[in-house]
């Protein structure tokens, strides 16, 4: 089977890009390998004779060939600028690239899927992965699928914005669509800029680790195996129209997950550190429009999709690190 992946160089590209070719599905590939892609790791991929690269932006008139040409079965769209903090800085790339790019493709997986015959169009899936941020701040409780959209920054803007056009294009065309909201995810292959990889830097390196405002804020954690396998499982079972959340209940501020890491690291003596906690860390001027909470309800994709995390919070936590120390800082 075919399947079509955006923005298969980043984090969560690389990863599920990875998943797919070990259960030797023919993944073709398509980024335009911005500051955030991991250029190592797509040069070991072309190795392998199932995984087809393209050096391409999804703003560009060329998907149109790019789609054709795979005959996917499955089209998943990844591409997008994904830091919070240079959307605050530098918008403009977010709306192009996050809105415009997303257009770009949607256009152009509507004129393929159109052409295919009865059953190919029967089997065809496109999936936008979106995020819990679409969803804004929440001061208590959890988010579900039918919750308002309340974008806080020009990244979820953009990202809440795509998921419209998405909307509109399974209302509309009838293209077969389906959105996913995933919390924030860690794992392998992240860029230094996110918190995880950012705060081991920070510790190898003996510089203090930024932490905004009070460190209070909350983030809900997925190790990206899991999100993955939820991204599966989606295409393979969830219904085309539909949305899922994807959550994993490990709800922690940012400073108690620092405290955490550090933990680990000592208990692993990957480094020593003997210091007290307030000797690594340092408080910045907190992010404009800094959102204080997220968090999901996945109800919907457990009950119908029977999908749930397999991996622990400490466990996977222990891999990411061990990844960032021995394999890439
Ligand atoms: P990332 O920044 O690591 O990777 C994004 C990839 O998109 C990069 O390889 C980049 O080169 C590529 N890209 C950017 N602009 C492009 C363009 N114009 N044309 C082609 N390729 C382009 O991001 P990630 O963490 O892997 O996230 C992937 C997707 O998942 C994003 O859409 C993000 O919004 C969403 N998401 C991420 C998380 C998370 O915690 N990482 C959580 C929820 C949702």
């Amino acid at each position: 089977m075919n399947i079509l992946i955006f923005g298969c160089a980043g984090f969560i590209g690389i990863n599920l890009t990875h998943h797919f070719l070990k259960k030797k599905h023919k993944v073709i590939g398509v980024d335009n390998l911005t500051y955030a892609s991991n250029i190592d790791e797509i040069n070991l991929l072309k190795k392998n004779i199932n995984f087809k690269f393209f050096k391409l932006d999804i703003r560009s008139k060329q998907i149109q060939r790019i789609i054709d040409k795979s005959q996917p079965k499955w089209v998943i769209n990844l591409a997008a600028e994904s830091h919070v903090d240079n959307s605050i800085n530098n918008p403009n790339k977010f709306i192009t690239t996050n809105i415009n790019g997303l257009y770009n493709i949607l256009l152009f997986t509507e004129r393929y899927y159109k052409k295919l015959n009865n059953i190919n169009k029967k089997n065809f899936k496109f999936l936008q992965i979106s995020t819990d941020e679409v969803y804004g701040s929440l001061i208590r409780g959890s988010a579900n699928e039918n919750f308002r959209y309340n974008p806080s920054s020009p990244y979820s803007a953009s990202k809440a914005s795509a998921d419209m056009l998405v909307n509109s294009w399974n209302v509309t065309y009838k293209l077969p669509t389906i959105i996913s909201y995933s919390c924030n995810n860690f794992g392998p292959f992240q860029n230094k800029e996110k918190l995880i990889p950012k705060v081991l830097l920070s510790l190898k390196n003996s510089k203090k680790i930024p932490v905004y405002g009070n460190g209070m804020n909350k983030r809900e954690w997925i190790f990206v195996k899991d999100h993955i396998l939820a991204i599966e499982q989606i295409l393979n079972k969830g219904k085309t129209g539909n949305t899922y959340n994807i959550g994993s209940k490990n709800n922690i501020s940012n400073l108690d997950l620092i405290k955490k890491i550090i933990k680990i690291v000592k208990k692993k003596n990957y480094l020593n550190l003997d210091k007290k906690l307030s000797y690594y860390i340092e408080f910045v001027k907190d992010r404009k429009g800094h959102d204080f909470r997220y968090s999901l309800n996945c109800n919907k994709i457990k009950k119908k999709l029977s999908w749930k995390e397999k991996y622990t919070f400490e466990e996977s936590l222990e891999k990411t690190i061990y990844h960032y120390f021995f394999y890439k800082l």
